[in-house]
């Protein structure tokens, strides 16, 4: 059977594994500095979920990606399609509805967007009580953040939005597509700062303040592509399979419980 969810038939549905994990990736339309294209989080978001589908063939399917987020931040840069997050986290849970509906009963949301992260978050947290089966919500850099690390060539702060970590994935996976020679560092972090970090392999930030793109990037970049090479996108891509396949993996496992009303 396919992993692919658009392809099954409707009677393959019914039939189907109903503990099967089913991914949905959600990403965004918008800019990625001008050495990347508008498609970059569905790009990534989406081989991430195909990579873990090749690993896991009997433990998966994959819903076809949701291509825009919540960035409306980002809209001083021509192409941004912004999704207002209420919008967002209705229509996402359109779709886990739909799912249970159908008896599905472990959906992983899996971002690939920085801002979709709080929405997904609320989404999951959505189709939890409204639903009554698993639904877990994950950026992907998160599962892989010690094995960027370990593989990365850039300062902390090269990481952030088409920095190093999506221009070296997106260059293995299209080398045609990046354009490095257009490329510039964008490096906002500041050792100085006890809270704040966009940095998305070192920690994040214990606090947040997401400003206007345009305030705090000339060209969309926010991050160090300038280093970024297919070899370490290739490394980078492996671990976020591997991790995220692992994750998949402990969902599947996890047990179904029942509530309680204590009234
Ligand atoms: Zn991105």
């Amino acid at each position: 059977m396919t992993t692919e969810y658009g392809k099954l038939t409707w009677e393959e549905v019914r039939d189907a594994d109903k503990d099967r994990v089913a991914i949905l990736n959600v990403s965004a339309t918008e800019d990625h500095g001008p050495h990347m294209p508008l498609d970059t989080d569905t790009v990534l978001g989406m081989a991430v979920a195909n990579g873990v589908a090749a690993m896991a063939p009997d433990e998966v399917f994959v819903m076809p990606p949701i291509a825009y987020g919540f960035n409306e931040h980002h809209k001083d840069f021509p192409g941004v399609i912004w999704i207002q997050p209420e919008t967002l986290i209705a229509f996402v849970t359109d779709v886990t509805k739909s799912l249970a509906h159908h008896g599905f009963r472990r959906i992983l949301l899996l971002n690939s967007h920085g801002s979709n992260h709080p929405v997904l978050d609320l989404a999951a947290r959505k189709t939890v009580i409204e639903c009554g089966i698993i639904c877990v919500s994950a950026s992907y850099w998160n599962l892989c953040a010690d094995r960027i690390n370990e593989h990365r060539k850039s300062e902390t702060g090269g990481i952030a939005h088409a920095g190093e970590f999506e221009a070296a994935m997106y260059k293995y996976l299209h080398p045609d597509l990046v354009h490095l020679e257009k490329a510039a560092t964008q490096n906002l972090h500041n050792p100085e700062s006890r809270f704040f970090n966009l940095d998305l392999a070192r920690g994040g930030g214990k606090a947040m303040l997401m400003r206007w793109w345009s305030e705090v990037s000339p060209d969309g970049t926010m991050g160090d592509p300038t280093v970024a090479d297919a070899e370490t996108g290739e490394k980078f891509l492996r671990a976020a399979i591997e991790e995220t396949a692992a994750l998949v993996r402990e969902i599947r496992a996890l047990p179904l419980l029942q509530r309680k009303d204590h009234h």
